[in-house]
């Protein structure tokens, strides 16, 4: 957190109590602290003089906490502790303050002593050396009774973010709702609850926390009542974390709170390889293939979660290492969800952009453009100004890659055409080089999930079971194939929640020349008809080509890793593509027949 967002510009007033949990700018009494501790270690290199005009404050929010009980891993690793737990507000002596050369030497001597500084508040020195005095005895606590429980919730975030760190939690939800609240979180794409006990004053106090406090857009209240959006940098248990922050009013005067956790990782160097994500091996060689051009269009669509970010970053570091990093990758991303090493990464804000009347992306990629680039990574396109980009981009030789909202893969190009593209563009074998789509799906857990085919002998079998039987018949084996679905209660290696991770099913086209011709004359049916006839039509075979998203799907069920009813929410019935491949053949056998007659 930088110094800069944590301490407003104006003066706040600090006798609210929302205030209060906010670093003031100027401080009166030290009553006004927020929950924490004078630390005891105050830089002993310097001038005697000189300590006495200043003191290090450490807030209770900024102060490490232990690890939930089942926390493991890093325990023996005390460096990553101590470099939270020294992060400090520097309390100075309001005359020291315009004193610049003094008060870099203080904040040097400080780094060296292994401090960081979080913000800087001037404060009388009455208050300076009422606090000093308290030095001679151990660190001591500043802990008013009505502030504790702020504190409180300062530590619930802190350790709520450490569970979601471990778990993989991806968002994180607080509900306030007229009788009660409740905070639930996302997991492998489920939402189960966390805290059914929080009370509506607790969950009001951690959202307007969050917000306050921790939010880099500053000088602004937590409102219940306002559409909120904002970017919460975070550090725990050493690792960097951001969340990114919406609020929302609800029905009866509640609110919904969700933080989208974006870990920002340790770990940046290691490639996660595309397999372990989910691709096929054919999938992979595809994907490599496409994104080794020398220029060309990548684009890979999907829903919020789908895993598009995860695919890009370890596809942009596939590529840096192949070219073994003599090339020039840029990002342009709103904001950057990973880091990604040897990249420079261009974070932009499109909401505060618009509310400026600007586009946000056009700038950046102008910039981009002019900064002699080999490789673009857009993070969406979604307008005219963008898609504009991508074709500048590509027509000037350069491999871009991007995402883009669509259903499927072949709804990529007419939703480029809606933002201005031409169809002799899209139809163009430069442009084009790769039309992706995917889904996550859950991973069923192989200790507790259950064989289908139990389920349908069972007693308790019910029409819609017969029904969905009827449907996969079609598409697999019920006698041999190894279809199984969720257990109701989960077990102990699964948390109670029968599936234990995510993986991706996608589709992926590289347009062959028949594909690409459809597209230009806009007729995408019969560019889908193209694309499904390159299929080996064996749906035991891990070739994936000519192969729709849910075939992908499907090739996973038969082998135990996914469930049939999480592909009929995600994709319709599990017979729909055997359908579209039917009604698209007759289809196109019936126009074929009206051109000759
Ligand atoms: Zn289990």
């Amino acid at each position: 957190m930088s110094e800069n967002s944590l301490v407003p510009k104006e003066k706040k007033e600090i006798g609210s109590p929302t205030a209060r949990n906010i670093a003031p700018t100027y401080l009166k009494s030290r009553t006004d602290l927020p929950p924490g501790m004078v630390v005891k270690e105050n830089a002993p290199a310097m001038h005697a003089a000189d300590r006495k005009k200043f003191v290090c404050y450490m807030p209770n929010h900024l102060q490490s906490h232990p690890l939930p009980s089942h926390a493991s891993g890093d325990k023996n690793d005390k460096s990553k502790d101590l470099k939270i737990r020294k992060k400090i507000w520097l309390l100075v002596e309001e005359e020291s303050l315009t004193n610049t050369s003094w008060l870099f030497n203080i904040v040097s001597l400080l780094n060296k002593e292994g401090f960081e500084l979080a913000g800087k508040i001037a404060t009388p020195q009455s208050v300076i050396t009422s606090l000093l005095k308290d030095l001679s005895h151990e660190g001591i606590n500043v802990t008013g009774t009505a502030e504790a429980r702020s504190g409180d919730m300062g530590i619930y975030f802190e350790n709520l973010i450490s569970i979601c760190l471990q778990d993989k939690i991806s968002d994180i939800h607080i509900e306030k709702r007229a009788w009660n609240s409740v905070v639930r979180l996302r997991k492998h794409g489920d939402m189960i609850p966390f805290d059914r006990n929080i009370s509506n004053s607790d969950a009001e106090r951690l959202s307007s926390i969050i917000y306050n406090i921790f939010a880099s857009e500053q000088g602004v209240m937590f409102r219940e009542d306002e559409f909120q959006v904002a970017t919460v940098d975070w550090n725990a248990r050493g690792e960097s974390v951001k969340l990114r922050y919406q609020s929302l009013p609800t029905y009866l005067g509640g609110f919904d709170v969700v933080l989208r956790v974006l870990p920002i990782g340790n770990d940046e160097e290691v490639i996660t390889p595309l397999e372990d994500l989910g691709y096929s091996p054919q999938q992979v060689k595809s994907l490599l293939e496409i994104s080794g051009r020398p220029h060309g269009a990548l684009i890979i669509a999907g829903t919020t979660g789908s895993g598009k970010s995860t695919t890009l970053k370890n596809l942009l570091m596939y590529i840096n290492r192949a070219r073994n990093f003599r090339c020039k990758i840029y990002t342009i991303e709103d904001p950057p969800e990973y880091r990604i090493p040897f990249v420079s990464q261009i974070p932009v804000n499109r909401a505060q952009a618009e509310k400026e009347g600007k586009n946000g992306f056009s700038e950046p990629l102008k910039a981009v453009m002019r900064g002699d680039p080999d490789i673009l990574m857009l993070g969406e396109i979604r307008d005219h100004e963008t898609s504009d980009g991508l074709q500048k981009a590509t027509q000037s030789g350069h491999q871009v890659l991007s995402t883009i909202h669509a259903t499927r893969a072949l709804g990529i190009p007419p939703r480029l055409l809606n933002f201005g593209l031409d169809l002799t563009l899209l139809g163009s074998p430069d442009f084009l080089t790769g039309l992706i789509y995917q889904r996550l799906l859950p991973v069923l857990c192989p200790h507790c999930s259950i064989p289908f085919r139990d389920i349908i002998t069972s007693s308790s079998s019910t029409q819609d079971i017969t029904d969905l039987a009827q449907r996969l018949e079609e598409v697999a084996d019920l006698g041999h194939d190894n279809i199984r679905v969720r257990s109701s209660h989960g077990c102990e290696k699964c948390n109670g929640m029968s599936i234990i991770d995510r993986t991706v099913c996608a589709e992926i086209i590289a347009p062959d020349l028949k594909v690409l011709h459809a597209i230009e004359n806009n007729n995408i049916k019969l560019a889908e008809h193209y694309w499904l006839e390159t299929s080996d039509n064996d749906r035991d075979s891990m070739n994936m080509t000519g192969k729709s998203v849910l075939e992908h799907g499907l090739y996973k069920m038969r082998q135990g890793i996914v469930s049939p009813y999480d592909i009929e929410t995600t994709f319709g019935q599990v017979n729909s593509t055997l359908q579209r491949r039917k009604e698209l053949s007759e289809l196109l056998a019936e126009i074929a027949g009206n051109t000759h007659e």
